[in-house]
């Protein structure tokens, strides 16, 4: 997708901090951080966010969020943390290319909305 900062960061184009790859994702460290530890799990295929998601994404994306499960001791997130998945205006979605959020680090606020 032309023009899709996620697409750029997926391949390369732009640099990140990138602490994990694959052929179907990538988990970097989100430029704004909003907690101690603050990562993006991003598919390298895009689509906007989980209701245009197909059938196959939807396992690719499950697929996706198993490995993370099994990163998250090296990731630092042995205490826990929360994933985030923002969808439109009400969502604050910024970037219109399905991603994940990952926090943690410290005790998140009680506060999710
Ligand atoms: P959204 O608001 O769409 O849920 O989240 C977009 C996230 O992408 C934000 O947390 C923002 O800080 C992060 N972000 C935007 N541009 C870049 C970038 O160029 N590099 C990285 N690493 N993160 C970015
Ligand atoms: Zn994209």
């Amino acid at each position: 997708m032309e023009n899709c900062i996620f697409c750029k960061i997926a391949k390369g184009d732009i640099p990140s901090t990138k602490l994990y790859e694959d052929n179907d994702m990538v988990i970097i460290k989100d430029i704004n951080p909003q907690a101690p530890i603050h990562l993006l799990l991003i598919p390298k295929e895009h689509y906007a966010n989980i209701i245009d998601m197909s059938e196959a994404q939807a396992q690719t994306l499950a697929k996706c969020l198993k490995k993370l499960g099994s990163m998250a001791s090296e990731l630092g997130l042995d205490n826990g943390f929360r994933i985030v998945s923002n969808k439109g205006s009400d969502g604050r979605q910024s970037v219109d290319h399905l991603h994940v959020h990952i926090l943690g680090g410290h005790p998140l606020s009680e506060v999710m909305g």
